[in-house]
């Protein structure tokens, strides 16, 4: 039945038709004249009163009623965006006011839902970015295993006639005819001498650490990384210094010398050509400060989390901080990272 008010009207009407028809027949076939006119203003009365009753039904109940459903049937299509106007009697009013208020919840949850897609979209497709960039690294990293293997190997093949060459270069000295003899030959001693120390930093690095601690000397570490980051900082046009005590620590050695290494590194790639990396020793304390770019203030709050990099893709893997940084809190000490005042960076190892 799609228009109740109608039916309703026309049975009102009809009923009441009914019972004129039954009292004016009555008053027809019974009773004096002054009866019948009681009886027929009493039927017109009733009848208009009825009209009344009906009008007032329809205008206050029936239609507010008609168009509050035709507006209910037909919200979704219109996304929700009419509101409901509550009109008529107290109820279809309060009907009304609650189709409204269902209306603006559902205004409501759809905004969330549509906020809560687009928050799940920005998340899967930062995930996303995530696990490439780790995919990534990750293939970086087997490359750097991979180049890590085959540089101890040379080193190990080169190591052996460095020493070879330095030895018989001493054995002629002691022998040597002319000074000029001499001091060609201790150049040649110089040099073997620093392949060597080159070939067994290589060595050291590409040993993998079995987490063996002992009585490490802070300041020897730093020498031998510093020898390993020398070929890169001599192509960059950096300079590299050294200020030390001698300083003895507990420590893996090996795990050590690839922290200030990959310091270093960082540090000799943040320069410019004629910038100064200063590794200075002191103590339990290992510090290393440039001349550099300084780190970007965006980069601070992730310095040492896995795979963040700022480098171009392929020169920066993002896991020289996380890996020195894990080291250092192994031997229960910390690392710390600030920009200086006048330009540059400095790491900071303070072992426990
Ligand atoms: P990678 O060197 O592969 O980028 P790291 O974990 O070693 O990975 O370094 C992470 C980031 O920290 C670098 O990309 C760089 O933005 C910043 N950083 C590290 N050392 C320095 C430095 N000495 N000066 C400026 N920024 C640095």
């Amino acid at each position: 039945m799609r228009r109740p008010g109608l039916a309703l009207k026309l049975s009102v009407l009809l009923m009441l038709g009914v019972v004129g028809a039954m009292v004016v027949d009555f008053s027809l076939t019974s009773g004096t004249d002054m009866d019948r006119a009681r009886v027929l203003v009493f039927v017109s009365i009733a009848l208009a009163m009825a009209l009344l009753a009906a009008v007032v039904l329809d205008t206050l109940i029936i239609r507010p009623l008609v168009r509050l459903s035709a507006q209910a049937r037909r919200m979704e299509d219109r996304g929700y965006a009419e509101p409901f106007v509550p009109t008529g009697l107290d109820e279809p009013r309060e009907l009304g006011e609650a189709l409204e208020h269902l209306r603006q919840r559902v205004l409501a949850e759809r905004e969330e839902l549509q906020r809560l897609n687009a928050e799940l979209e920005r998340r899967v497709e930062e995930r996303s970015l995530a696990l490439a960039a780790a995919q990534r690294a990750l293939v970086e990293g087997e490359r750097l295993v991979a180049v890590g293997r085959l540089g101890a190997g040379v080193a190990h093949e080169v190591n052996n006639p460095a020493g070879v060459i330095l030895g018989r270069a001493g054995l002629l000295l002691d022998d040597a005819a002319t000074p000029e003899a001499a001091e060609d030959l201790r150049v040649i001693m110089r040099q073997a001498e620093r392949i060597r120390e080159i070939t067994g930093a290589l060595l050291r690095l590409g040993r993998p650490s079995r987490g063996e601690r002992g009585a490490v000397d802070l300041a020897a570490v730093a020498r031998s990384a510093m020898e390993l980051a020398r070929h890169e900082a001599v192509a960059r046009g950096v300079t590299l210094e050294l200020s030390c005590q001698a300083s003895e620590v507990d420590a893996d050695a090996a795990a050590l010398e690839q922290v200030a290494y990959n310091l270093i590194r960082n540090a000799v790639q943040a320069s410019q050509e004629g910038g100064v990396v200063r590794l200075h020793v002191a103590g339990s304390t290992l510090s290393v400060s440039d001349t550099g770019s300084g780190i970007a203030p965006e980069a601070i709050p992730h310095l040492f989390e896995p795979f963040f990099t700022t480098k171009k893709l392929g020169e920066g893997t993002g896991l020289g901080l996380a890996v020195a940084h894990g080291i250092v809190r192994d031997h229960g000490g910390t690392l710390t990272a600030e920009n200086l005042p006048e330009r540059g960076a400095r790491f900071v190892v303070r072992l426990g």
